[in-house]
């Protein structure tokens, strides 16, 4: 038995205008100082007014949330009593407005505690809606939450399936304004979501072609989104893509380019769809005895040259570093300018945090800690390695 969680989705342009019908009193928003600075905030505002909704605004979110930041805004959000919760900004912010509302309506729950197992019965007090301003996280769409406990220094998977959006906004305009940079990051980690969601242990008939509809939008769109930024038409269908990917994933989760990607963001600050993209076509190659056919049917539906067998591992191998090439992205830890010595004193720490981070559960191929060693040493400078 397994389920298919999804919001209902209102995409396309104009689709905040969807706002101007909300059926409700007050609306909680929480976005960052950045949201507020370009109008965003005031643009989602004048929405809900036309609807007759009060609004209240927690712009404190800062990048990678922290504990402290989600029980600060739990600690508002009671007062004001909310029956909608707004997120409006990346992935970081809609995490945390997640994680507020599941604060609002348990207080009793401590935020390191969401997990899928227990049952929270959200919806008692609000309604959740997401706007994302990146197309990258899929966060909007999916239930997963994703806090630092800056005490540990560490990062904290968390999430429910009560977690999710009722209503996801997967407006264009919000991401026109992205800078190139944010753009290939967060495009590396959308298609890092749909291939992975594609290839994963967890797969199923209801993601697979979600996976592969968002893998074929960013191989058309996201140069086009990179290399003009006021291309209108490859900006939604890359804001699509990551939305459509977040659907994908989200009910098959990850794998090993995730648990590799957030050690190497851990532990250097790469941002993290740099970090998942840089990995992903090395745990293709690793996971293509096992993944022959999953990987052989995404390069039949990308056309690619090769899509039989292990060689179309390979040629969705090459299409994928072309890619990365075509948008200035590094193909190797090296590139990122990580010194061989700063790289090998911390290969044992990046090798412990793969291990033990939850997305290699589901990887179809699991490494053994001699298998990811040698993954990271690969990844480090591009050589060879026979796994
Ligand atoms: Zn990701």
């Amino acid at each position: 038995m397994w389920y298919f969680i999804s919001p209902e989705v209102v995409f396309g342009e104009d689709a905040i205008s969807h706002l101007d019908r909300l059926q409700g009193k007050r609306a909680f928003i929480v976005t960052d100082r950045n949201m507020v600075n370009m109008g965003f905030s005031d643009r989602v505002k004048e929405h809900l007014s036309v609807a007759g909704i009060d609004c209240q605004l927690f712009s404190e979110v800062e990048p990678e949330p922290s504990i402290e930041t989600v029980k600060k805004g739990a600690e508002i959000i009671m007062d004001y009593a909310p029956d909608w919760i707004v997120g409006l900004g990346g992935g970081s912010v809609i995490d945390a407005a997640k994680a507020i509302w599941v604060l609002y309506e348990r207080p009793d729950v401590q935020p390191a505690e969401i997990n899928p197992f227990d049952h929270l019965g959200l919806r008692r007090k609000a309604r959740l809606i997401t706007i994302p301003t990146t197309s990258g996280t899929g966060s909007d769409t999916n239930w997963a939450i994703v806090l630092t406990d800056t005490a540990e220094e560490r990062k904290l998977g968390l999430g429910s399936q009560e977690a999710h959006a009722d209503i996801a906004i997967v407006d264009p305009m919000f991401v026109m304004a992205m800078p190139p940079q944010l753009t290939a990051d967060s495009g590396m980690d959308a298609l890092t979501h749909a291939v992975e969601g594609y290839a994963s242990a967890w797969k199923n008939d209801f993601c697979d072609g979600l996976c592969l509809k968002a893998i074929q939008l960013i191989f058309q769109y996201l140069p086009r989104a990179y290399h003009d930024g006021q291309d209108k038409e490859a900006r939604e269908k890359m804001h699509n893509a990551a939305s459509i990917a977040g659907l994908g994933f989200g009910n098959s989760m990850l794998a090993i380019a995730h648990s590799t990607g957030h050690a190497l963001g851990a532990l250097f600050h790469v941002p993290h769809g740099r970090a998942v993209g840089l990995f992903l076509p090395y745990t293709i190659e690793f996971a293509a005895d096992i993944s022959t056919d999953y990987y052989a049917e995404i390069a039949h539906f990308l056309k690619l040259e090769d899509t039989q067998g292990k060689q179309a591992a390979a040629s969705l191998v090459r299409a994928i570093r072309k890619l990365a090439q075509s948008i200035n992205q590094p193909l190797t830890i090296k590139d990122l300018g990580i010194s061989r010595d700063n790289f090998k004193k911390s290969l044992p720490k990046l090798v412990s945090y793969a291990d033990m981070d939850t997305q290699t559960v589901t990887s179809a191929r699991i490494p053994t800690t001699a298998e990811f060693e040698k993954l990271f040493r690969y990844a480090y400078d591009g050589k060879l390695v026979d796994f």
